[in-house]
């Protein structure tokens, strides 16, 4: 199986808000630049996180966390992006929330320790044989049963009656599915065309019983170059990907399982194979630990059970950089009858360095959305920024932020490319935001008759 074709697992569509944020935007000295790196505002933060990303460049945050506390809507999540995105390109940023542990079918525990992992990546350098061929050159080494797909020739076994078939377009289709690889064999259906099988040529044909003139050697030899591969995966991809027991202890069998991501159970047993499996790997030099972030959002959703399991893992020597958000002052520690600031028990606290975030001024939020039109691509008048600015100091940053979209749809059902006041006015009165929402039922609770 090709490693260029793994698949990640990493949570997207969290992310998918902050897709402007490429970093802190800090100067060489430390200090944040106005707007910077998709930033707006909220600077005495990002400078505290700056020193942050060079303790953990130093070392200096093993078995300690990061807290950022502040009010909703002030780039918590943000911020913690901006961190991993400063610890170096293809670091992997895994963000929960607090109350995803609660969960009817997995542990606890066992949803941190899936996230912890997530937040691990393990870069991998390969040096592979690979074949880049011009089309003409695969035409000519496999008389036209060869295709050469995504720099990998493809050497097509012929069958007897197939050997006329001509490859149609669905059956590179097939192909690219099947993930057919240097030396794979495949047997075309002469009727339908279609793909029965891929194996490798020797195996393919003792199965088949097929004998040497029904199928073509691959001229492998004659092609393949050496080139370094480097692959990213994480821990938890890896996890995964081996979930179901079949492969070697390779790293191409560990790899080429990662095609199929579906729900199976990882055992604690599968992660520490797993894990001695990748040690392997570290001390022969073929691979290195790339620690990443985990965002642990709404960290007062916690209970007493979680924050053990959390005190422990800080510990490993197999730990990301974690960073908790919480929007709570004083507040109970869930499975426990007591208070503590954040709703975190004492001991976890000692270990953290505390971010305070501060709420926006009306400037800023509009820069923040002048940024997240363009992002999004969407085209707004001055008049209509400055009033979704005012929309987001009544409510929230992030309702602001949602009504760009939908207002958008608006101002194209009239017939508009850029979004004017109206088609706020519009969307305003379509859409609550929480805190009206929830006043108006209880509004209709209280006039309800009892
Ligand atoms: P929190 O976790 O504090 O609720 P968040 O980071 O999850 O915050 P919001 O603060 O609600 O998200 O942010 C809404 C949008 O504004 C997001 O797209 C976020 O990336 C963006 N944003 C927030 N703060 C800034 C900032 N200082 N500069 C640029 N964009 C920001």
């Amino acid at each position: 199986m090709n490693i260029e074709e793994v698949q990640s697992t990493a949570k997207k569509q969290r992310i998918a808000t902050h897709t402007h944020i490429r970093g802190l935007g800090l100067e060489p000295s430390g200090r944040a630049i106005d707007m910077a790196a998709g930033f707006v505002g909220q600077k005495e933060a990002r400078e505290a996180a700056g020193l942050v990303v060079d303790m953990i460049k130093q070392k200096k945050m093993a078995g300690r966390a990061l807290l950022l506390a502040g009010p909703p809507g002030t780039g918590k999540t943000a911020l913690a992006l901006g961190v991993s995105q400063e610890l170096g390109t293809k670091v992997p940023f895994c963000p929960m929330v607090g109350s995803e542990v609660y969960s009817s079918e997995v542990k606890k525990t066992e949803v941190l320790m899936e996230n912890f992992r997530r937040a691990i990546g393990l870069r991998i350098k390969e040096n592979k044989e690979v074949t880049e061929l011009s089309p003409e050159e695969t035409e000519s080494l496999t008389g036209g049963y060869g295709k050469s797909i995504g720099g990998v020739i493809i050497g097509l076994k012929t069958i007897k009656g197939t050997k006329q078939l001509r490859l149609e377009a669905s059956i590179y289709d097939a192909l690219i599915k099947e993930k057919v690889a240097v030396g794979d064999v495949i047997y075309i259906e002469a009727n339908s065309g279609a793909v029965k099988r891929v194996g490798r040529s020797d195996a393919f044909a003792t199965e088949f019983d097929l004998e040497a003139e029904e199928y073509v050697p691959l001229p492998k030899g004659e092609v393949s170059k050496k080139k370094e591969i480097v692959q990213d995966v994480t821990l938890h991809d890896l996890d995964a990907a081996n979930a179901r027991p079949q492969g070697g202890q390779d790293i191409l069998s560990l790899m080429g399982q990662m095609m199929k991501p579906r729900k199976t159970e990882i055992t604690d047993k599968l992660r520490q194979e797993i894990n001695k499996v990748v040690n392997g790997f570290i001390d022969k030099g073929t691979a290195e630990l790339v620690p990443g972030v985990l965002f642990i959002d709404e960290v007062h959703m916690l209970d007493m059970e979680c924050f053990s399991y959390l005190n422990r893992a800080l510990e490993s020597s197999l730990s990301p950089i974690v960073i908790f958000a919480t929007n709570r002052g004083i507040c109970n520690v869930r499975g426990t009858d007591m208070n503590s600031p954040h709703g975190i028990p004492v001991d976890l606290l000692d270990r953290l360095v505390i971010i305070r975030t501060q709420t926006y001024g009306p400037a800023e939020m509009i820069q923040i959305l002048a940024i997240r039109a363009q992002v999004e691509e969407l085209r707004i008048d001055e008049e209509s920024l400055a009033e979704l600015g005012e929309i987001g100091q009544r409510t929230s940053l992030r309702h602001a932020v949602q009504l760009l979209s939908p207002a958008s749809i608006v101002a194209k059902l009239n017939g508009r490319e850029e979004i004017c006041k109206a088609d706020l006015e519009e969307v305003c009165t379509l859409y609550l935001d929480a805190k009206s929402s929830a006043k108006l039922l209880q509004d209709q609770q209280e006039k309800a008759p009892k």
